[in-house]
């Protein structure tokens, strides 16, 4: 116990009282983080592995903080997220990637280049706001990149409260023009019948399994499962944590759509992104 009471008693501030205080004054920190623009978005490139060009960028959030210095999203995001103040930050991130991408977007097109993808990520307590689509369209709208140059990414988690819901959102969505990805595929608890029935655009393989590939053979076999199983149903796949030649070339091989890592790139600033799509950089 931090404190004690002023008459000396403290059996009755249950241990639940200081998680509550702990709790409320992380929400207020990030709160004030949020007012105090300290959060930013660095984006890492999504690269084809036909003709190893960036195709796109996924946005991830940091929080520069004044004293920590940059704070990865695994310290805070659980806690944004019990908070609900995943809710406003997410909101955001959407709009911050999207302004960027216009930018980018409009830059490539006037050049003659193909448009560039951006993938935000959507946590499910956001999921699970009824007016989402609403907030979407309001972002696409307000910022003006065209909606097939947004790709969400969702979580299997999103699927596992109520079902139909969730399906019914997707619908929303796809109506609006965006991509749909699921992240981290593989690793969640959740049946493969609703790839079936559900408008998804694309699996991205967790890094977990790509971790170990041309090491370990089940990852390898797991791997190449989900290509065959995107791939027969018609989705594109990207792998994630590519870190190496041997998992790049053993991707290439089995017919992987894309990738994102730090072989290619980390996450980098806005003006490092820009840079790379100067240089046209490639595989
Ligand atoms: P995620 O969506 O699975 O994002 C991919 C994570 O893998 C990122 O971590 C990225 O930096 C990391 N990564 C990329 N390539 C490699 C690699 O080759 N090796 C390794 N070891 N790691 C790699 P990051 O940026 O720390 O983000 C962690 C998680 O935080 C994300 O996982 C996502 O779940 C969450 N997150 C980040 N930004 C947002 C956001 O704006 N909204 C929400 N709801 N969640 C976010
Ligand atoms: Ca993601
Ligand atoms: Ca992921
Ligand atoms: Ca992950």
């Amino acid at each position: 116990a931090k404190k004690q009471g002023r008459n000396g008693f403290r059996f009755y501030q249950p241990v639940m009282n200081e998680e509550a205080l702990e709790r409320l004054r992380i929400e207020g920190a990030l709160r004030k983080a949020l007012e105090r623009g300290e959060f930013v978005l660095h984006y890492q490139p999504q690269v084809d592995l036909g003709d190893g060009a960036i195709t796109g960028a996924e946005a991830l959030l940091r929080w520069q903080h004044p004293e920590l210095g940059v704070v990865a999203p695994a310290r805070f995001i659980g806690l944004a997220e019990e908070t609900g103040l995943i809710v406003p930050i997410g909101v955001w991130a959407l709009r911050t990637a999207c302004a960027q991408a216009r930018v980018w977007h409009d830059a490539r097109v006037a050049d003659g280049q193909a448009p560039l993808r951006m993938a935000v990520n959507l946590s499910a307590r956001q999921f699970s706001q009824p007016d989402l689509a609403q907030c979407i369209a309001d972002v696409l709208e307000e910022t003006g990149l065209p909606p097939a140059c947004l790709e969400l990414e969702l979580t299997e988690s999103v699927f596992m409260d109520d079902v139909t819901q969730a399906v019914g959102l997707l619908h929303e969505l796809k109506a609006l023009g965006v991509t749909l990805a699921i992240d981290d595929f593989g690793t969640g608890y959740s049946s493969l019948s609703y790839l079936r029935s559900f408008p998804i655009d694309v699996l991205k393989i967790d890094r977990s399994f790509v971790n170990d590939l041309a090491t370990d053979t089940d990852d390898e076999a797991i791997v190449v499962s989900i290509i065959a199983l995107a791939h027969n149903l018609k989705l594109r796949v990207v792998a994630e944590g590519v870190e190496s030649r041997e998992q790049l070339e053993y991707l290439r091989r089995h017919d992987c759509d894309q990738i994102q890592g730090y072989y290619f790139s980390r996450p980098v600033g806005p003006l490092q992104f820009e840079q790379m799509l100067r240089d046209n950089k490639h595989l």
